[in-house]
């Protein structure tokens, strides 16, 4: 997370040491070059709203599906900072109150049931033994038909869908864009997403509202981070 001002780093959960620290001021002086600083799933987002599956869309939410689940909402097509600069974490959207850590340190946010730790353990619990399969591999066995592959999906597409349910009715966005190395190149996933979405979410407050894989891959932050410094 980044402050309001977008000069310090205020937490980082995958670098823990890193509290407050003016990481803007720092990289201009090592660069000496001007320095924009945000968070990488705000970069993620802006892409996606400029030149991504988000073009030409201004209301608009982003999930980056990875290691954890990054969250970032557009809106009037920029991205919206709330408060103090934190908003936009919808990866801790909260599913249960008594469901599995986070790596925030909190219980049941969506991230612990999405992430790469659900994807992992789901995967480990379905193909107990020989290789597991990578989220790619993942993707290629369920497009193929296969059962326990399309069961690790149908367990992230589920509570992805719960998160989106809840994102639908605070926003009513015109597209939730998903993206991330754990749901890349995954169409029987977004299937299931799609109808669990259905499924959880007023049929009024979903009506319209598209459900995309993003559309950049993994340049979209680099391109994001362009435009942010063309935005300031
Ligand atoms: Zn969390």
């Amino acid at each position: 997370m980044v402050d309001e001002t977008r000069e310090l780093l205020r937490s980082a959960p995958n670098f823990p040491e890193w509290k407050n620290l003016p990481l803007r001021s720092e990289l201009q002086e090592i660069l000496e070059l001007p320095v924009t600083l945000d968070n990488d799933v705000n970069a993620f987002g802006l892409a996606e709203a400029l030149w991504g599956a988000g073009k030409g869309k201004q209301c608009l939410l982003g999930l980056a599906v990875g290691a954890g689940v990054g969250g970032v909402v557009i809106i009037d097509g920029k991205v919206f900072r709330g408060f103090r600069g934190t908003a936009g974490e919808l990866g801790h959207i909260l599913i249960s109150e008594d469901g599995p850590l986070c790596n925030c340190g909190l219980p049941g946010h969506l991230e612990a049931y999405a992430g790469r730790a659900a994807f992992d353990k789901e995967a480990s619990r379905l193909f107990p033994t020989g290789e597991l399969p990578n989220p790619m591999r993942m993707a290629e066995l369920a497009a193929d038909g296969n059962e326990k592959a399309r069961e690790v999906h149908r367990y992230l597409a589920h509570y992805l869908a719960l998160g989106c349910a809840t994102l639908i009715h605070c926003f009513n966005p015109e597209a939730i864009i998903i993206g991330g190395g754990t749901v890349v190149n995954a169409p029987y996933l977004f299937d299931v997403l799609r109808a669990e979405v259905a499924r959880y979410t007023m049929e009024t407050a979903r009506e319209g509202v598209e459900i995309l894989p993003a559309g950049l891959g993994y340049m979209a932050g680099v391109l994001g981070a362009a435009a942010l410094r063309y935005q300031d």
